[in-house]
């Protein structure tokens, strides 16, 4: 794509991209690499301190497009050879895992990143394309003109009012500049889930010895039945050094449930199974951060004249309760819109209707159309059953099949119709199964 054509310019900047995470980096990345003077604010005191997420960056071609050779130069932690998924029942422990020759070498499907290095080093590398990061500095409201157009941002501290004909917001999931906009209204909680978080440091060979991993091998393990009735599950993620071990928990049904975040963190990580894979490790620090669950029904309009908003901020972010989605669909929305920005540009026309055309790249790219693909996994995930009674009906089955008592053996299948009537009906079982089927 051309860059902008040298024009008068009645601003310092070409835009201005709010927050530095992988949304509004990558934006930033693809705007200043193509010439534009971009100015990236962030109001952390570097790019990455305020972040945190669980986590696994999956192959992500946006990021191959900014970066080439992004694979080698990105400061990623270890390449996912295996996927594990638990199911705790009570006094029961069902595991599967997944493992793919194929993860084991590049192109990786996934990699474990630290958010605060690669977060960093991300926006650095949009630095080094000529952007410029102002750190330590909040953006407060939207700066518009009489036509009711965006033309920049308020910011707290002496820079005041920062001109540039678009403005990029990507604040993250609490946008409040898209709400400013009109674009959205504030998510409920019903959309919102809160994430919580402990980094343990193992160190690498433990890492490898506990987890049954070699060199830079990595695994995800999620666990559901953990969270004390509350919808949500646990997580696990290898790094080199540490080990991430937390919970994603639906906010109404944490608030219904009354429970503090950490007390049901605590439990998970005295869980046997946790607190032998955490053994004697040295706890480096907690955190907590929110995550849009609300899938496709909760992105907003994502453009306006003067303003685009990308990544968390318009809630593309989805889990169909195998993967989590947030951090690719971050940072290609954000080069979605930094590509729609240059064009506006070029054109000396950023009303919206020239910026409507971001809106169409995301419907046509993979991230709208893998949130509509997925579009009932969130009310699939607002069964309570998933959370507690069907990971206790497996390990009572399973338990029943591996027991051996000197009685005689029922069929599987007579323990599992048992079962099933002890843990409810058979036609609700098959309703979930098919809606479990037909979201994913
Ligand atoms: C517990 C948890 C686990 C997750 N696991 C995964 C996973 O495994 N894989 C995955 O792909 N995704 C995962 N996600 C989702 C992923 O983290 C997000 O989708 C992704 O971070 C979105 O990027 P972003 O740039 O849009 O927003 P953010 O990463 O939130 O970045 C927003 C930035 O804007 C800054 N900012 C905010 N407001 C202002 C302001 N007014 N002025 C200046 N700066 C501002 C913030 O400080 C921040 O740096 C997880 C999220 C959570 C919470």
């Amino acid at each position: 794509m051309k860059a902008p054509e040298p024009r008068a310019r009645s601003a310092p900047f070409d835009a201005v991209v709010v927050g530095a995470g992988p949304a509004g980096a990558s934006a930033a990345l693809c705007m200043a690499q193509r010439g534009a003077s971009v100015l990236l604010l962030e109001r952390g005191a570097t790019a990455g301190s305020k972040s945190m997420f669980g986590g696994m960056l999956p192959y992500c071609p946006a990021a191959e497009r900014l970066v080439p050779g992004f694979w080698d130069e990105a400061p990623w932690e270890r390449h996912v050879v295996r996927r594990s998924l638990s199911l705790i029942g009570e006094g029961t422990s069902t595991t599967m895992s997944f493992e793919a020759d194929s993860f084991d070498s590049p192109p990786y499907a996934g990699v474990t990143v630290f958010r605060p290095l690669f977060d960093r080093w991300l926006a650095e590398q949009a630095c080094k394309a000529g952007a410029t990061l102002l750190t330590g500095v909040v953006a407060r409201e939207l700066l518009k003109d009489q036509a009711d157009r965006v033309v920049g941002v308020v910011v707290d501290g002496p820079q005041g009012q920062i001109r540039a004909p678009v403005v990029i917001a990507c604040d993250g999931v609490l946008s409040f500049l898209a709400e400013q906009a009109g674009l959205r209204r504030a998510f409920n909680t019903s959309q919102m889930a809160l994430g919580v978080k402990a980094l343990f440091h193992v160190g690498e060979r433990e890492i490898n010895r506990r987890f049954d991993l070699v060199r830079r091998q990595g695994t995800t393990w999620e666990f559901l039945g953990v969270t004390e009735g509350v919808r949500g599950g646990g997580f696990l993620y290898t790094q080199l050094e540490t080990v991430s071990a937390g919970l994603v928990l639906h906010l109404d049904s944490l608030q219904s449930r009354g429970l503090a975040p950490y007390e049901i963190l605590e439990r998970f990580l005295a869980r046997p199974l946790v607190a032998g894979l955490l053994r004697g490790a040295r706890l480096v620090e907690y955190s907590a951060h929110l995550l849009p669950e609300g899938g496709v029904q909760m992105v907003p309009r994502l453009s306006r004249a003067g303003l685009m908003i990308a990544g968390d901020a318009a809630a593309l972010c989805y889990t169909n309760g195998l993967i989590q989605e947030g951090m690719n669909l971050a940072m290609t929305s954000g080069l979605l819109a930094g590509e729609t920005a240059l064009e506006a540009l070029g054109t000396n026309d950023t009303g919206g209707d020239s910026l409507a055309s971001y809106d169409d790249r995301l419907k046509e790219s993979f991230v709208l159309r893998d949130m509509a693909t997925y579009g009932r996994a969130p009310e699939m995930m607002r069964n309570e059953r998933l959370y507690s009674v069907y990971p206790t009906l497996v390990g009572q089955i399973l338990q029943r099949m591996y027991a051996s008592d000197g009685n005689p053996r029922p069929s599987v299948r007579a323990i599992a119709r048992q079962e099933l009537k002890g843990q409810g009906s058979l036609p609700r079982l098959a309703r979930d199964l098919w809606e479990g089927v037909r979201a994913i």
